[in-house]
């Protein structure tokens, strides 16, 4: 089951690089990071890991944390929105 949950990392384009290259430090790092994720096969799965496991370092899917944690929020108030418009109607 593990094996076939993290298949998709067996894909990744970081494999080619350094780890530290997806945990930058600075904006330049960041920027760098989601060039190599922008071509990657996986970058579906990887966000929706990183999000579904709130991962908040490091470039995942080709968003920052910053960006992860927007995508977070905005799904956050999409699904309070629909609960909210589904107890009205019913
Ligand atoms: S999207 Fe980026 S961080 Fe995710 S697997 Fe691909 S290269 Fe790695």
């Amino acid at each position: 089951m593990e094996e076939v949950q993290f298949a998709w990392m067996r894909d990744g384009h970081c494999r080619h690089y350094p780890p530290a290259a997806f945990f930058p430090s600075d904006g330049v790092g960041v920027d760098q990071a989601r060039k190599i994720c922008a071509e990657c096969p996986v970058r579906e799965e990887c966000l929706e890991y990183a999000l579904a496991n709130r991962i908040d370092h490091g470039v995942w899917g080709g968003c920052s944390e910053r960006q992860r944690r927007r995508i977070a929020k905005a799904r956050r108030q999409k699904a309070a929105a629909t609960a909210t418009a589904t107890a009205v109607s019913v």
